[in-house]
């Protein structure tokens, strides 16, 4: 079964996360370690690191991955962008490892001249990234995008050549967000369709490369590259492709996190919407 938890504020100090996490009961947490809309970032002090580590021992339940800046763009056709996302990509590792955190979640970023340079560009500068953060050895896991306007990530065959670019590097991993997948085209409603889905994963990228999940349902039809997340199961989406996902023995144990609107008051009614959901699908799986 999955393990069940939210992208949680960190408002107030990085330590905070762990008790907002046990209040919702989550049993795995996704947080910024920083403004996710701003370059610059103060160095996380002594102080920070060491209250962040002994606050996590009191819920030692609770996995931990973050989330990168949006601002990263390791595709982009403009170099002075694609430099300081580099640079910024490296420091961003070493404030995981610093905290500790299981694994880094990037989006592909975008290139508004032609996507097969955009994918070079990233390939290369994550490259280069992997290379200067061998000290900081965090997971990269790259999430599967929705295909707006000019970004990246929308097709797993994206995701895949970034892979083998990379020689299949150890450090990659894949996170799967259902909004973006659905709204990129891919529809896991259907049993079928489903299974189609997880057999084009395992043969682009294989299934062991899946390290995590976003669950959010989408405001928006298939196929329409618009992402809007929306409450579990309220929206295009709807309850059958969550029961597939927290029923299927194949990803046990995985971190899968929601996004949803109006985090302060509906996460706990989406945590609890993907529990009872959870509970039905191992109980007919006994059936
Ligand atoms: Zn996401
Ligand atoms: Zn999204």
């Amino acid at each position: 079964m999955l393990k069940l938890g939210a992208h949680v504020s960190a408002a107030g100090g990085l330590y905070k996360i762990f008790e907002r996490g046990a209040d919702l009961g989550c049993e795995c947490l996704q947080l910024f370690t920083r403004p996710p809309s701003r370059w610059a970032a103060k160095p996380l002090t002594d102080e920070q690191i060491a209250q962040f580590h002994s606050e996590r021992q009191r819920f030692p339940a609770q996995s931990v991955i973050a989330h990168d800046l949006y601002l990263t763009n390791l595709a982009s056709e403009k170099d002075e962008v694609r430099e300081r996302s580099i640079a910024n990509l490296a420091e961003e590792l070493r404030r995981c490892h610093q905290l500790g955190i299981d694994g880094l979640v990037c989006h592909l970023g975008a290139n508004k001249d032609c996507l097969e340079t955009g994918l070079e560009r990233y390939s290369e500068a994550l490259a280069e990234v992997l290379a200067e953060t061998e000290d900081s050895p965090i997971p990269v896991l790259l999430e599967t995008c929705a295909g707006q306007g000019s970004t990246l990530g929308h097709q797993l065959e994206h995701i895949a050549r970034i892979v083998d670019a990379n020689k299949g590097h150890t450090r990659l991993g894949v996170c799967v967000d259902t909004c973006h997948i659905f709204v990129a085209g891919y529809d896991l409603r259907e049993k079928e369709s489903y299974n189609e889905f997880w057999t084009k994963f395992d043969s682009l990228l294989g299934l062991e490369r899946l390290k995590a999940f976003h669950l959010n349902d989408s405001k928006k039809p298939l196929g329409s590259r618009v992402d809007r997340h929306d409450h579990i199961g309220q929206g295009e989406i709807g309850p059958t492709c969550f029961q597939h996902l927290l029923s299927d023995p194949r990803f046990e144990g995985l971190p899968a996190v929601i996004e949803t609107p109006e985090s302060e008051s509906m996460a706990s009614t989406n945590l609890e919407t993907l529990r009872n959901l959870r509970r039905e699908g191992f109980k007919s799986n006994l059936e």
